[in-house]
């Protein structure tokens, strides 16, 4: 079950750490970057996934909830 959220209710600085702040499977390598990111919760887990800038595989980064 997955709940959509806005990742764009997040400040400026917080989408840009979390944009730059990534692993790629694929390429096997840390902050490579990803676009088109979008945020949803899963299980109590908070992820935004978003596309490798590289190539293009899917890139999920599981937020530590704060607080
Ligand atoms: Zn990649």
């Amino acid at each position: 079950m997955r709940n959509n959220r806005n990742f764009c209710n997040r400040s400026e600085n917080e989408q840009i750490w979390m944009m730059k702040n990534t692993w790629c499977d694929k390429c096997n390598a840390a902050d490579f970057g990803l676009k088109d990111p979008i945020e949803y919760e899963e299980n109590g887990k908070i992820i935004v996934e978003g596309k490798c800038s590289i190539c293009s595989s899917i890139v999920l980064n599981e937020v530590l909830v704060e607080n």
